[in-house]
């Protein structure tokens, strides 16, 4: 028997409990792996408080990213006593997930840590972090390198925020950070931000083209801010988004695009494929200041998963959360 954090839904509400499992409840999958330790990021905040239709079906193991060893495997591809990492694949929407002490998965959804990673780190890092890292290798595929100018990131302190300020500073590049809690100031600043705007102003409704500012961007949030962000963007300059913690419109013109050869990137971790998700996993190793490991998460058991997904929801969580399974 062992312990997972369960969702259930009652008249249209869903109730998360911490529940004991027997190892046949799990799905029929490949592999078997004792989980060390999965993260709570924004999506899992939707899915655990039913804020968003996340979870596709009931009961749900949630939990989008672990980290733990194989204990059983079907596939050649991972034997017992490999160290993994999976994030994504609908993994905690509609497959059982990491916040459980064990969870089978499909083999492709495994990534083999990498050396000098281990579980903890991993998951310090997890789905925000690895999509941080692809927001930052989009700004280099489009050129945006620290000579170009300032690069700034929007809702700095969350998850996906925080690392991507400190890898873009480990980086070299001049880091502005758009964030809508002045508590966080000292803590962006040492993660690496050099310049602090506040939310209010970015989300004030832009012109068409507006002063550029910004060689490259990082966007988290979305709707007016994102739309400003655009509108600010220097000629040539590059927006990798994400996210949509600010809302999901996107209130702009063409007017950056066709006038200021603007690139508006899209970056998504779910699907992301094998090869690029190594890449980056590899480059988190390098990228990341492991200084900076240690000031972004902080660790949360089962029992307090559903406060701290409240939590996330209501934009109270700085930097990463990771929750120990066990
Ligand atoms: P967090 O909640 O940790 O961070 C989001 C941050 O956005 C908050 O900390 C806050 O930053 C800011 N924010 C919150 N509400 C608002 C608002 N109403 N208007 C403007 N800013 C706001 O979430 P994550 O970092 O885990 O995720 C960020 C976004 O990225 C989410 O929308 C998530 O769904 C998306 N995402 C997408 C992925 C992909 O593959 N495309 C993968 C991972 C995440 P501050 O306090 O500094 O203002």
């Amino acid at each position: 028997m062992f312990n997972a954090l369960v969702l259930e839904q009652q008249d249209g509400k869903t109730l998360a409990e911490v529940k004991q499992l027997d190892l046949v409840d799990l799905p029929d999958e490949e592999v078997l792996v004792e989980v060390s330790y999965s993260s709570l990021n924004y999506k899992d905040g939707l899915a655990v408080t039913g804020t968003g239709k996340i979870v596709h079906s009931f009961p749900m193991v949630p939990g989008i990213d672990l980290a733990g060893t194989v204990k059983e495997s079907r596939s050649d591809d991972f034997k017992p006593g490999d160290q993994v990492i999976m994030t994504g694949w609908s993994v905690g929407e509609r497959y059982w997930g990491g916040y459980s002490q064990f969870a089978r998965l499909k083999s492709e959804w495994l990534v083999k840590m990498p050396a000098g990673m281990d579980a903890q780190k991993s998951m310090t890092i997890g789905t925000a972090g690895l999509t941080a890292m692809l927001c930052v290798m989009a700004l280099e595929e489009g050129g945006i390198t620290p000579d170009k100018g300032t690069v700034v990131v929007t809702g700095a302190a969350g998850g996906v925020g925080s690392v991507a300020v400190a890898i873009l500073s480990k980086l070299g590049y001049t880091v502005a950070a758009v964030t809508g809690r002045e508590s966080t100031h000292d803590y962006l600043r040492s993660l690496g931000a050099t310049e602090l705007l506040s939310r209010e102003e970015m989300a004030e409704k832009a012109r068409p083209l507006e002063k550029q500012r910004w060689a490259g961007a990082i966007d988290t949030v979305g709707d007016a801010i994102l739309a400003r962000v655009l509108a600010e963007t220097d000629y040539r300059g590059v927006v990798a988004a994400c996210g949509l913690a600010g809302g999901f419109k996107l209130p702009t013109t063409v007017m950056p695009f066709i006038l200021r050869n603007v690139r508006l990137q899209g970056v998504d971790s779910v699907m992301c494929p094998v090869d690029i998700r190594t890449q980056a996993w590899n480059r988190l190793l390098t990228d990341l200041p492991e200084s900076a490991l240690g000031d972004i998460g902080n660790v949360v058991g089962l029992s307090e998963v559903p406060q701290a997904a409240a939590d996330i929801i209501a934009g109270k969580i700085q930097g990463r959360t990771l929750v120990d399974p066990n």
